[in-house]
């Protein structure tokens, strides 16, 4: 294995943009070396957003040189986005980007290669290469982050499986109640509806305004998920049923892709992923009756702890808030 590569990784958010220079020093280790943040200047175009992506990289491309050590920049940004073109397709918080081909314009900007994937599949990447797939010793994972949506990426055989058009890992907008609530996506009832920050504070909205209450003393007041899992923590019979609604999702959306995949380990993570606690026990109890699969292949007490790869695994990700932008380094370091 080659050591002491380095590598130039990208994470595009709606809110921030951040651009990070990472060493590697064995296949699973290395460090982020520089860390630059910016504002994403969305409603300047997209060209402007490239200009300010482009000076970053190329401030670090003059600090650690473009030698042989040099592996190239990995992007991430929301998906969709056709691969390996690299061409945005419909971004929800990116007005005016619709078919930019955005990989091709940073590459032009920088005079260097640029490899780019969505955000849900990088975010896989890290928890397979320095997360929980090294710890269970796996060569494929399928991770659910859950953030603002539901994110998706499946790691097949220690490679990202894009599918035929880059657009494999949607799970996040599979089906979970039949006539449930209308999604952006066009469907109905998809599990980020259910299963994301964003729904969790719908369902507790909901919850609220058929009691006629309003428990942070503002009824216009929307409460975030974190403010919801600390009264379902304290006890909150609301705050409960609403993270026992994300488990049951959870348990439907995990159960279809054990049955579909049959993977060794499935990995939730994000920043809703902190309240793993009170969605998980409702989470597995529905895995269970849903996935034959699952039961079939579940770990006893025992194997749980030995970590067999040859059970089915479901644990909260290892990685925080930096699995995207650790997987946008590491993207260009993969084997071909
Ligand atoms: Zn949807």
């Amino acid at each position: 294995m080659t050591s002491d590569r380095y590598s130039i990784g990208v994470d595009l958010g709606g809110t921030n943009l951040r651009i990070s220079a990472y060493r590697e020093t064995s296949s699973h280790s290395g460090t982020i070396t520089d860390s630059i943040g910016l504002p994403t200047r969305v409603a300047d175009g997209p060209l402007a957003v490239v200009d300010d992506m482009g000076n970053a990289i190329l401030g670090l491309l003059d600090k650690h040189g473009r030698g042989e050590d040099f592996a190239g920049v990995g992007l991430g940004t929301p998906g969709p986005l056709e691969l390996p073109e690299g061409v945005l397709r419909h971004l929800p918080n990116f007005p005016g980007f619709d078919g930019f081909p955005l990989r091709d314009a940073l590459q032009e900007k920088i005079a260097a290669p640029v490899v780019i994937e969505s955000d849900a599949n990088l975010a896989a990447l890290a928890e397979f290469r320095l997360g929980s797939g090294k710890t269970y010793g796996v060569s494929s994972l399928c991770m659910l982050t859950l953030g603002t949506g539901v994110g998706n990426g499946i790691i097949l055989d220690g490679k990202i499986f894009d599918g035929n058009n880059g657009m494999a890992g949607e799970a996040g907008h599979n089906t979970v109640v039949p006539d449930g609530e209308d999604c952006a996506c066009g469907s109905k009832g998809c599990l980020e509806l259910y299963a994301s920050a964003t729904g969790v504070q719908r369902m507790a909205a909901a919850s609220r305004a058929m009691r006629g209450e309003g428990k942070a003393g503002g009824d216009s007041a929307m409460l975030t998920a974190r403010h919801i899992a600390e009264y379902a923590l304290a006890g909150d019979e609301y705050a409960l049923t609403v993270f026992a609604r994300v488990g049951t999702a959870l348990g439907i959306g995990i159960g279809a892709l054990v049955n579909t995949l049959n993977l060794p380990l499935y990995v939730v993570g994000g920043g809703m992923s902190a309240a793993w606690d009170l969605f998980a026990p409702r989470m597995m109890e529905e895995l269970r009756m849903r996935s034959y699969v699952y039961r079939l292949t579940a770990p006893d007490a025992e194997q749980a702890a030995g970590r067999s790869p040859r059970k089915t695994h479901v644990v909260r990700a290892e990685l925080g808030s930096d699995a995207g932008i650790l997987g946008a380094c590491l993207l260009p370091l993969m084997p071909e």
